[in-house]
């Protein structure tokens, strides 16, 4: 068991790409059970803030903590935060050559040590959690763009993970698919789930998050509670973002 309460603590953090500087000092904790919603104009370094956590990008400065271990430059630090960690992106990114039953096994029987009848039973228990149980002997190509990241959503699932991040996941989907999306990751933080959720779905963010945050030019300027955040916006460049997409 890892120590506590705390799932991420990021304090100090800075990336530079170059001579661009992404992340400017980001100070964020974020305990176990908290939906948290970060939003902010493009650009603004949110991808790159959850790229770090799941160290897909490297930090230049600063500490980020998941779950207790720091995330340094040794790979077994990495696996290990990696192995508790559930990312979901915009684009699905399943093997189109598999079928969704197979896209979802895969890591399960590779990288867990399941087996197959294991993980068979595994991936439709999540395949029933997303309610396409029916589809799991289709090609990804076959669905929906919807069902797509639902499917996408079940494959993290499948690796049981301590906490998700989302980054921008209904963001390539057309206008009639975002509910059924937004509702899959809804009954996700209803059941308790620990999410990051990258989203300018402000509607999701009114019903789902404990705290939204928002980004602008690699910092932080707000962090508060959805009702506050919504009705009580504490910069000029948040009161125009919100003007721009409410
Ligand atoms: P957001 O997700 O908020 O739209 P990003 O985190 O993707 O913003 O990008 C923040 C800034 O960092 C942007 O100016 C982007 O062009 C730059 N950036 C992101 N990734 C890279 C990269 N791999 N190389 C160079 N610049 C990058
Ligand atoms: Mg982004």
């Amino acid at each position: 068991m890892q120590g506590g309460e705390v799932a991420i603590e990021i304090s100090g953090v800075g990336k530079w790409f170059g001579e661009y500087q992404a992340l400017k000092d980001i100070t964020l904790t974020v305990p176990f059970g908290e939906k948290l919603v970060i939003c902010g104009p493009s650009g603004s370094g949110k991808s790159t803030l959850v790229r770090c956590i799941d160290r897909l990008e490297s930090h230049d400065t600063g500490r980020i903590v998941v779950d207790g271990v720091e995330l340094t430059n040794d790979a077994a630090s990495i696996a290990q935060v990696r192995a508790e960690i559930g990312m979901v992106f915009q684009q699905f990114n399943l093997f189109p050559h598999l079928t969704v039953l197979e896209n979802l096994t895969l890591g399960p029987i590779k990288a867990r040590g399941l087996s197959r009848a294991e993980a068979e039973a595994r991936a439709m228990h999540y395949l029933e959690r997303v309610h396409i149980p029916e589809q799991a002997d289709k090609k990804p190509g076959q669905l929906s763009g919807g069902q797509q990241q639902r499917v996408a959503i079940a494959r993290s699932l499948c690796l049981e993970p301590k906490l998700m991040l989302f980054d921008e996941p209904t963001s390539a989907l057309d206008p009639e698919m975002i509910a059924e999306v937004l509702d899959v990751i809804l009954d996700l933080a209803t059941e308790g789930m620990t999410m990051v959720v990258v989203t300018h779905e402000m509607g999701f963010a009114r019903k789902a998050a404990d705290r939204v945050v928002f980004m602008d030019k690699g910092e932080i300027l707000e962090s508060a509670p959805p009702e506050e955040f919504f009705t009580a916006p504490k910069t000029a460049r948040c009161r125009k973002f919100l003007n721009q997409i409410l």
